[in-house]
């Protein structure tokens, strides 16, 4: 019997709510416990609590914290949020099963060659700088059609689109616009919604939402 886990709960039931808002089913958005900067200890009981996605944005703490925690429970999927040197692939494709931050020709280069030496292919999706914010990782959206292509080229098994809107602004145009582009190129998943703005992504047609804060309250 999974121990209940209060956050959780009221994270699904709000993800319950919005599906249902769309007229979507539940089932089909994918909640992931971002757990960066979380201890094992901090994450041990959502794992009690039947949580299964987890996801990280540093390949060294991930390799650091989770190996012990998939022997444990190995049907847990874990999910690479965060950019990722291409110098890093090999590992992020040993350690993760879904790579959300795809967002260069070099990195598909590194992820194509890392797939086919070490024989594990994650799921990835390809990051969009859908603000076109300098600051921030994600391919421009005048690039996205060749690096589709590119990844589709080399292999890599794109299931869909992932961004993260400018913070301290509205932020359904800009999910409205990565769903726009993931069906202009036949892409079925997308990687949009966090803490603050889950349910808005989700009536938008989020797949895949990425919570930290409501899981595990305000980071350092
Ligand atoms: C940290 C992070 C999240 C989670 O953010 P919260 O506001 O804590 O829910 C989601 N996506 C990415 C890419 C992140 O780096």
């Amino acid at each position: 019997m999974p121990t209940p886990y209060p956050p959780l709960d009221e994270t699904r039931a709000q993800i319950a709510a919005a599906a249902k808002i769309a007229g979507r089913d539940p089932a089909a958005v994918t909640l992931i416990a971002i757990s960066k900067t979380r201890t094992a200890e901090e994450i041990a009981p959502l794992i009690a609590a039947g949580q299964r996605d987890f996801g990280e944005n540093r390949v060294q703490e991930a390799e650091g914290k989770w190996p012990a925690l998939v022997a444990a429970h190995p049907d847990i999927r874990l999910h690479c949020v965060g950019q990722l040197q291409s110098n890093k692939a090999e590992e992020a494709v040993a350690l993760f099963d879904v790579i959300h931050s795809v967002d260069r020709p070099s990195l598909v280069e590194a992820l194509g060659k890392a797939m086919a030496k070490g024989g594990r292919r994650p799921d990835c999706f390809l990051q969009v700088n859908i603000g076109e914010e300098p600051q921030k990782g994600g391919c421009a959206l005048a690039d996205l059609p060749s690096l589709i292509e590119a990844a589709r080229a080399a292999g890599l098994p794109v299931i869909g689109l992932m961004a993260v809107p400018p913070a301290d602004i509205e932020p359904a145009p800009y999910f409205a616009l990565l769903a726009k582009l993931a069906a202009r190129h036949d892409l079925p998943g997308l990687s949009m919604g966090m803490s603050a703005d889950f349910p808005t992504a989700i009536t938008i047609g989020a797949t895949h939402v990425r919570i930290g804060t409501a899981l595990f309250g305000a980071r350092a």
